[in-house]
Formats: C-alpha cells, structure tokens, sequence
C-alpha cells in the first residue's frame, strides 16, 4: 500500500472508528450470534488479486460487526471495565504506525525512554515510592508468571544455572488465596512450581485471604521440611474485588524470607486517587505488583504494569546476552528484553503517553470517582430492596447482588440466578457476568465503562428488578 492510498484508507478508518464509537450504545451490547456464523461468511481461501479498501469496509459492516460484542457500550458490566479511551487508540495507532521494534535499546531508544518515562509518571500517580522501577508487559498473567520465576530463583539461589527445580532438594511451595484470579495459579504451574505445592488459602467474611491460616500453612510447610517461596496477595479480586491485608502479610513474607507478589490487575487503577490507596497499605514492603492500566484506566489493550523492588534481580533471571543483540551501550541504558519474556518489544508507551497528556490526570481521577459513587448508589439500592441481597462490601466498582425469593433455595435458586441474568444478556440491553461466590452462583455488576452514566446504572437497575421480581412473582 502506498503512504497516499493509506491516508485515504487511514481517514475512512478513523471516521468508522469514531462512527462506531458514537452509535456503541445503540448496539446490542453482547454479540449473540450461534458459534461459525462468521467464520461461514469469509472465503475459504485467501485472495490473490488485490480488492478495493471499500470492499473490506464493507465486510466490516456485514461480517464482522454483528459478531462483535461491545465492551465500550455505557451498558456494558461483565467482567471487568477494559476501556479503550481514544486518546490511547490515536497512541496504538501510531506504535503500529512506527513500526518500531524494541529489540534493545539502540533497535529504538525513544521506545525504552518513553516507557522508563511513563511507568515512573504511573509510579508517581498511583503513590508509590522512588524505590520501584517498572516495565510494562503485555498482560498480568505474564507479569505475575515473572514476579514467581523471580521468586524461584531468589529462594533457590538461580537454580536456573544449574539444575533447575528439577534438581533443588526440597520442594518450594506457593499460597495464593481461594479467591485469587486464575491467572496466579497458572503462572505458578507454569514458572514448575507443581500444583501439589500450591496452598490456596480461604478467605474470610469479607473475601480476603486469611492472615492466620496463611501464617499456619507456612508454619505447617516449614515443619514438614518444605520451602516457602513466595505469597501472591491480591488487591481487588474477581469476583467481588476483595482486599488482601498485604501490612500483614508483607510481615509474614519478610519473616520467613518469601517473596511477595502483589496482583492489582484491576483495582491497581483505583490507586491514582488518595482516598484509595489504603487499600493496599503495605505495598512499599513487597517485592513486585502488577496492575493493568488496559481495565478501568483506559489505555487501550494491552498495557500492564509491572514494579519491581529489585531490577537487578529481575535482570539476572530474565538476562540472556548473545552476541548478536549486544551493544557498545550495553553498560549504561535499559534494554528491557532483560524485564521480560520476549524480545520483541511494542512501543506501548505511547499509548500511556497519548491518554495522559490529551486527557490529564485529573479527568481520569474524576472518571474513577464518578464509577465509585455509581457502584455506592447501586448498593444502597439493592440493600434498600426487599428480597435482595448484597454480597460484598463495596470498596471498589463492582456490586455483587443476588434476588433471593423466599423458598426458594440451593440449585433452585441458582437455576433462578441465571435465568434472570440470562434473559437481560439476551436482551441486548445490558451485559452482566455471573459468578459462584462460596459454592453459589451470584450476580457481578463490574461498573466502569467510560461512557457509564448515572441513567445507565439506574436503568440497569431497572431492569435487573423487572426480570428478577418477574420471573419470581414476588414482587412488592
Ligand atoms: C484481569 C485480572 C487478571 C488477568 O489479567 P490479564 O492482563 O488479562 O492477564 C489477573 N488478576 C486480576 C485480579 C485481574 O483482575
């Protein structure tokens, strides 16, 4: 494609782009087409002719568009705000446009400055120290496969250069609370740990993991001749956004020498304002945290954070040096192949660069505390309702709620669940994730998408009491 036919192209893009934004809420926001549907309307083989950009627009529009479900409709509350602000979009469009590859610092120095830059500009917005130094990975489940290889190699003194775990003595184990995201669990599979070394450590009233019992099982795994290595600890959980006490915690950890990873993949975002940041009081004494500004904060995915108390450490795990990738300023910069998994790097910082300065930091802190106040108002309904109940504290921006009928109960209730909470997906005029909360199945509402409004949630409110009272013939 020539730069002139690009620009063309490109203009139609971005005006489908901004079309598609400004009519997001007249969508159905759940994409329901049956499984092949669009897979079944492309053409089995590939081109060889070349076609018209026009046609492929076209296709946007017929093929893929219904197959599309909207996570940036104002009525979207599944899983998690992943918000794409479009001021980051313009920043996404421009590293692809670049073409910038971040091989090492000299492959492209602007790319390691302005990520050095924007992960301490992230590091001062969300309160934390000057001791942290951070990069930014493409996802948490990557950084916190990171943060435990980290941890091996530390407790295990680099057994990578030598034997590996499969040749360390005692087994090293890992807790990580019953409520932690399953990307944890994953990434200590993966980082060798074995799952029969994993404690998943219950949580109390309030869905945070319990200090005593994480203290006994320490305790239990020291005696039987195991080795303690590391604590992930969660700041805001799936499910119902839990807060595990990491003061606590981090003083168990620097007592018995564990290593502790601190997941704030979603709440991290919450962070930028003061009134928050309780919340992970104690941060200053973990290891590494991870958060992903590409959820609640609004850079477009992928953007997560990830802090480290010790660079040196993560670099003598994650270095390898061949000789085709060394440079005469090898010494004296930052080549952030050594942060990660990859070698390849994106230029991600831009789009943090972009949000930021088009959007400054004080609109953001005000977006956040628009979708807390919503989730506040959302609870003193649900608790004010007959019949209804609210599940969680509401800390954070997610509301977990169940309608309770009388008499009905146990898989009875659940069947009840699901019904209502599928009939308002299916409606298309909102979106909602159930999940199982202490072996029931509840309602998640996750507030947060840039465009929610007030109306929105009252209106989501609405309809969550007709399909659920309806259904029931218990209503009021
Ligand atoms: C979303 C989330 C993750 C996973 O994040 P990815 O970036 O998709 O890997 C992990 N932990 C928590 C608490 C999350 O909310």
């Amino acid at each position: 494609m020539h730069p002139d036919e690009f620009r063309r192209a490109g203009h139609t893009l971005i005006d489908w782009i901004a079309a598609y934004r400004e009519r997001a809420a007249e969508l159905p926001v759940w994409s329901r087409v049956a499984p092949g549907t669009i897979r079944a309307q492309l053409p089995a083989t590939p081109p060889e002719a070349p076609e018209p950009f026009a046609a492929l627009l076209d296709d946007l529009e017929r093929v893929i568009l219904p197959g599309l479900s909207h996570w940036q409709h104002p009525r979207f509350f599944g899983y998690f705000p992943a918000n794409a602000a479009l001021a980051s979009v313009l920043g996404d469009l421009l590293s692809t446009g670049l073409g910038q590859l971040g091989l090492t610092w000299q492959a492209s120095p602007a790319l390691t400055e302005l990520e050095e830059q924007m992960v301490d500009w992230m590091r001062q917005l969300l309160g934390l120290s000057d001791a942290w130094r951070g990069v930014i990975h493409d996802s948490a489940s990557t950084a916190t496969l990171v943060a435990l290889l980290c941890a091996r190699e530390r407790s295990t003194s680099y057994s990578q250069m030598r034997g590996g775990l499969q040749a360390e003595e005692l087994p090293l184990t890992v807790y990580l609370s019953a409520q932690s995201h399953s990307s944890v669990e994953k990434a200590a599979l993966l980082a060798g740990f074995g799952h029969a070394n994993l404690r998943f450590i219950p949580t109390d009233e309030r869905h945070a993991m319990s200090v005593e019992q994480l203290a006994d099982e320490i305790s239990a795994d020291l005696a039987y001749g195991r080795r303690p290595c590391a604590v992930v600890a969660t700041t805001g959980t799936t499910a119902t956004t839990g807060l595990d006490p990491i003061e606590p915690i981090a003083a168990i950890c620097r007592e018995r020498g564990l290593w502790l990873h601190i997941d704030a993949a979603m709440a991290g975002s919450a962070m930028i304002l003061p009134e928050c940041r309780w919340m992970w009081q104690g941060i200053e004494a973990a290891n590494s945290l991870v958060l992903n500004p590409h959820k609640w904060l609004g850079v477009a995915f992928d953007c997560s954070l990830f802090y480290v108390r010790d660079p040196q450490h993560l670099i003598r795990v994650m270095a390898t040096n061949p000789s085709y990738l060394q440079t005469t300023t090898d010494g004296a910069v930052t080549n952030f192949r050594d942060w990660g998994i990859p070698l390849g790097r994106r230029f991600r910082a831009l789009k943090l660069w972009f949000m930021l300065r088009l959007e400054g930091a004080e609109a953001l802190r005000a977006r956040l505390r628009r979708d807390l106040a919503g989730a506040r108002w959302l609870a003193e309904q649900v608790v004010a309702a007959p019949r209804w109940r609210l599940l969680n504290q509401v800390q954070l921006q997610t509301v977990c709620v169940r309608h309770e009928p009388p008499g009905l109960e146990g898989e009875e209730l659940d069947k009840h669940t699901l019904a209502w909470v599928g009939r308002i997906n299916d409606s298309g005029a909102a979106f909602l994730t159930p999940a199982v909360l202490d072996g029931r199945w509840m309602c998640r509402v996750s507030i947060g998408a840039e465009l929610t409004s007030h109306d929105d949630i009252a209106a989501l409110w609405a309809l969550m009491r007709e399909e659920a009272e309806g259904d029931s013939g218990t209503a009021p």
